[in-house]
């Protein structure tokens, strides 16, 4: 440790930005209880630095307390100062849970889908990014050329990403395109774990002068990057209970349920996990991104799709199978992400809904009557008819307190007004530079 290390409490916030208030890593402990105070009405922080209007006025201070595992150290090295991350959640001042903050929202989801199914949820997010360097030259995608071309920034992110459990950094189909995916955490730790992964990959690469975007669209005609969320539950017991091999899908029977739940409140949740403007220059049919509120098994332009496991033997294929969400990109916050998808699922899971059908190719392949016939309905085609969708959803409205839910939806009003009049090419320079 050096005299200058700080820790900075990290807070992630609405629009998917880590605040930070950092104290000298030898004083952190003293932090432990109380953590460090930051205004409330940060929370109204847009992306671009602007505020909306909200409900906190110039005294109102919540406090970030660190949580417990939620960190990571990126190690000092030559001339670049050790980074030490430390999430926080936020206490409102009266020192209850703040109902502004998103992994209170998540940690609320997690625990209210354990109390009424006695599931726990285990998650692991994939980021995909981009490496914005126009000398570089990645040649073919996804070859050994494509990331020996970066090798050292490999090295040292599978390195520093090592405590997050990395289990691959892969070159992807984009032209400087790469992927980092996890093995997967209980409860909130998906969410932590995304949280964190995204800013050590930022803190590697500025350290080897890189530029790097988790944008969904970095550029009009280029591929989009997305930030699937792989999901699957255990019992009490520890058991998996989410495989079936008898059952359609080979999911069982409550499993059905909860993925019924997420294909209803399929709107909402896009509003919530493909959050800007440009989220919707990826969404869309043809580029694996997904295009339609499908559901299918292994479908990669289905929006939630079984992941079904290598190894069939039943006790492997119990374990390994799992959900992946497909509709979520590296603008949205992770806790929203995963905190709406639990509470669309337990939706399901207490109406006792049906499995969905099982949508196999490309949606927008099928007949407009058999689409209609299976139910598979369009994905909304920008932010405001996605934010439409929220509003119109009855109970997904009710999902996050009443402060965070309007705050959330005025910052994305703000987002996309601002964007209104910007073409493609604007819109996408300009989330490159934020993400
Ligand atoms: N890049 C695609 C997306 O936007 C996903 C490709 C893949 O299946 O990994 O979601
Ligand atoms: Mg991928």
């Amino acid at each position: 440790m050096s005299d200058g290390d700080l820790a900075m409490l990290g807070w992630c916030d609405l629009g998917s930005i880590v605040r930070t208030r950092p104290v000298p890593l030898d004083r952190l402990d003293s932090r432990r209880r109380f953590g460090m105070g930051y205004a409330t009405a940060g929370v109204a922080i847009t992306p671009f630095d602007g505020i909306v209007e909200n409900p906190w006025g110039p005294m109102d201070e919540m406090r970030l307390v660190p949580v417990e595992g939620a960190e990571i150290a990126v190690a000092a090295r030559e001339m670049h100062p050790a980074m030490h991350l430390h999430l926080s959640r936020a206490l409102a001042a009266d020192g209850t849970p703040g109902e502004f903050c998103p992994r209170n929202f998540c940690q609320a989801a997690v625990e209210a889908l354990e109390a009424e199914t006695g599931w726990t949820l285990w998650s692991a997010f994939e980021h995909e990014f981009t490496v914005i360097e126009p000398t570089l030259r990645f040649g073919p995608v996804y070859s050994v050329q494509a990331l020996r071309s970066i090798a050292p920034f490999v090295h040292e992110s599978v390195a520093a990403l090592r405590p997050l459990a990395i289990e691959c950094f892969e070159p992807e189909f984009g032209h400087g395109q790469f992927e980092a995916s996890f093995a997967p955490a209980v409860g909130v730790g998906g969410a932590d774990r995304a949280v964190l992964a995204r800013e050590v990959l930022r803190e590697v690469a500025r350290r080897h002068a890189l530029r790097i975007t988790f944008s969904p669209k970095p550029a009009p005609e280029g591929v989009g990057s997305g930030m699937h969320v792989h999901f699957s539950f255990r019992d009490r017991g520890g058991r998996a209970v989410l495989y079936d091999p008898r059952a359609p899908a080979t999911v069982s029977a409550d499993a059905a349920s909860f993925i019924a739940g997420v294909i209803r409140h399929i709107g909402a949740l896009t509003a919530i996990s493909a959050p800007s403007p440009v989220s919707y220059l990826r969404l869309g049919p043809g580029h694996w991104s997904c295009g339609y509120g499908a559901f299918g098994v292994q479908n990669r332009e289905a929006a939630l799709r079984v992941c079904p496991s290598a190894d069939p033997s039943p006790q492997a294929a119990a374990a390994a199978t799992n959900l992946e969400l497909r509709i979520p990109d590296g603008t949205c916050n992770p806790y929203l992400a995963l905190g709406a998808l639990v509470r669309a699922g337990l939706e399901g899971m207490r109406e006792r809904l049906p499995l969905p059908p099982v949508v196999a190719g490309d949606p927008a392949r099928l007949a407009e009557d058999e689409r209609r016939r299976l139910g598979v309905e369009p994905l909304p085609a920008s932010l405001e008819a996605a934010l439409a969708a929220l509003l119109e959803d009855r109970l997904a409205r009710e999902w996050m307190p009443p402060t965070l839910h309007s705050t959330f939806v005025s910052i994305k009003r703000a987002e996309a007004a601002a964007q209104e009049s910007a073409t493609a090419a604007q819109m996408c320079a300009a989330y490159v530079r934020r993400y």
